[in-house]
């Protein structure tokens, strides 16, 4: 079994770990560098991004972990996560940090500009047959996607919240892949559905 670390600093950790060990890993939280060295992949959680980069500063995580995604480390972002990974935000804090990995210009809070959360069952590529519930919670989406990132997941336009008074809204890329670096925009860990978390452990297996 992989050693999957969740990073354990604020946010989601304990729903990421059971779906880790769920979908065949074994899961550990990270919160010290010695910690950080035992791991074949990593979830960054859901929760606050601008407090999650700050505290990846306190606790002296944030050049490590940018070290190792940048040497092919697996990781797997949601939400929160995603944001981190990417590499531009757009309405984050002047301060806040990447942890780069992944070729994309994120929208912070996007979707909560017209709505806080939403559910949608979305089309997944590369988790087998059947739709994905998707919770999305103060969500990013990807507003752009570099070559080599694989778009997995779209909210089709017609399912994408938004003020009528707007028009209409566009489809939203919320779920990518670059090389093994994985990221959501939503929520896996939180619906018993451990599918994403099998394709997250199988990219780590690869690695
Ligand atoms: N809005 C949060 C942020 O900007 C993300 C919300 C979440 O992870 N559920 O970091």
């Amino acid at each position: 079994r992989p050693t999957v670390g969740v990073l354990a600093l604020q946010g989601a950790v304990r729903e990421h770990v059971a779906m880790l060990e769920r979908a065949g890993a074994h899961a550990v939280p990270v919160r010290r560098e010695a910690e950080l060295s035992e791991v074949d992949g990593l979830v960054l959680p859901g929760g606050e991004s601008t407090t999650m980069s700050r505290l990846l500063e306190s606790f002296e995580l944030l050049e490590p972990v940018r070290e190792r995604i940048a040497g092919g480390l697996p990781a797997f972002g949601s939400c929160a996560g995603m944001i981190l990974l990417a590499r531009q935000v757009l309405d984050g804090r002047p301060d806040q940090q990447q942890l780069g990995g992944l070729d994309v210009v994120v929208r912070r809070n996007a979707f909560g500009r017209q709505v806080d959360s939403f559910e949608v069952d979305l089309d997944f590529a590369g988790v087998g047959d059947g739709p994905v519930h998707a919770v999305f919670i103060r969500a990013p989406w990807v507003e752009k996607a570099g070559d080599g990132v694989e778009v997995l997941a779209t909210v089709p336009a017609g399912l994408v919240p938004h003020d009528p008074a707007d028009g209409a809204a566009d489809a939203r890329i919320v779920a990518v892949r670059q090389g093994s670096v994985l990221a959501t925009a939503f929520h896996p860990e939180i619906t018993g559905d451990e599918r994403v978390h099998r394709l997250f452990v199988e990219l780590v297996r690869e690695a």
